[in-house]
């Protein structure tokens, strides 16, 4: 206690999955069930005033409303759109937002969170990369959108769900903050936290190898790829980390993910840009490589723009043909329909407010510009 105390900045409770919880308290010198009880009100509730905690004993309130806190992020706006779709922009420090999305569809409500202020990986096709990368999201800033989100909506777990499904898919790569998600992925599924199923909560990597057999290990959760193109030469120009782990190696990956949770399938998500990767040959490559992979989805993304980029959306009658192409092969697919795309809430749109570190979107802006002057 005196030790937490001595330190002015307060402890985020959001910062702890149950066992960090219970060691917390140990360390307060609280019995470890109090953590499960304070737990319950956290998310739950979605409480965050100690003193509304009422079968938590007064002189615990007292002491833990002296050294903790509960803190989620501010909310700096939430735009609904036409859809019903939400877009939260939410402040994380000085300079940095992100945003969370809520998607309402009639049988579930999924909420697409973020791991990272911005994004290290730089795919040429998505807005976050664009941003360049600031920083790790802490395991409070993530949950914390969830929890956010739960409380604006009027969720209720076990009763009035709205949220039935987190996909981390939000800004960032999640694989590349994997201790601050991993502890996060674990309160959403924590029957204390938010309760939802291993299948209800989904990873999404651009394929960080070695990590996603370190995760197979961590926790159960849902595993999406995004891979958009079957052929090495394609994919490392459209995501740079294909040179360090190229498509084979990931394949490896997702065949031992496959091994050690057999009842489980991975998506494989495939946005198709115009005349880049979606041409019947491109299918056909896609074909061969999900033979190895019969179980798996593939998930159809129709590319959304964002100011400044090179690529346009697939023609409806070329992305009906890539979706034909894939169903009468056998392989089962997706088209995912495009949703809060009138408040720049669809994939590949997020891109908050980042104080980037790398000097990338300085570079993109100043390409722009140029690109602008000459085509004047
Ligand atoms: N970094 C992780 C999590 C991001 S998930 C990953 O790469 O999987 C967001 C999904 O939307 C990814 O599949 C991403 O490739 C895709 N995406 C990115 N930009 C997009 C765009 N402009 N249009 C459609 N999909 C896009």
């Amino acid at each position: 206690m005196d030790q937490v105390a001595a330190s002015s900045k307060k402890v985020n409770l959001l910062d702890f999955d149950r066992r960090g919880l219970r060691d917390f308290f140990t360390q307060i010198g609280e019995k470890p069930y109090r953590a499960e009880q304070v737990m319950k009100w956290i998310y739950h509730d979605l409480e965050d005033n100690f003193e509304n905690m009422t079968d938590v004993g007064k002189a615990l309130r007292a002491k833990l409303t002296e050294v903790c806190t509960i803190g989620a992020p501010k909310t700096l706006l939430n735009k609904v759109a036409t859809d019903g779709t939400h877009k939260w922009l939410l402040g994380m420090d000085t300079g940095n937002a992100i945003e969370t999305v809520y998607i309402p569809e009639p049988t579930r409500g999924t909420l697409c969170v973020s791991s990272q202020i911005g994004c290290a990986l730089n795919c040429g096709f998505c807005s976050t990369g664009a941003q360049g990368f600031n920083r790790n999201l802490s395991t409070a800033e993530i949950i914390g959108q969830v929890w956010v989100a739960a409380k604006q909506l009027g969720n209720v777990t076990h009763q009035n769900r709205r949220i039935t499904n987190v996909v981390m898919m939000g800004m960032g790569e999640p694989l590349a903050n994997f201790d601050n998600v991993v502890r996060a992925m674990h309160l959403m599924r924590d029957d204390l936290g938010f309760g939802l199923a291993s299948k209800r909560v989904t990873l999404s990597t651009a394929g960080m190898v070695p990590l996603i057999d370190q995760l197979s290990d961590a926790i159960d959760v849902s595993l999406a790829v995004s891979l958009h193109a079957a052929n090495d030469d394609l994919r490392t120009e459209l995501m740079p980390i294909n040179k360090r782990y190229p498509i084979a190696d990931l394949l490896a990956a997702c065949q031992r993910w496959i091994a050690r949770k057999p009842r489980t399938s991975i998506t494989f998500e495939y946005t198709l840009m115009k005349g880049i990767n979606d041409q019947p040959e491109h299918a056909r490559q896609l074909i061969k490589l999900m033979r190895k992979l019969p179980t798996c989805k593939v998930n159809l993304i129709p590319f959304n723009p964002f100011p400044g980029t090179q690529y346009q959306r697939s023609d409806a009658s070329d992305i009906h043909d890539f979706q034909t192409r894939l169903l009468n092969a056998g392989v089962l697919t997706m088209l995912r329909r495009t949703r809060g795309d009138d408040i720049d809430a669809a994939c590949g749109q997020l891109a908050g407010q980042v104080t980037d570190r790398t000097r990338r979107s300085a570079d993109i802006r100043k390409r722009q510009d140029e690109g602008a002057l000459h085509a004047s």
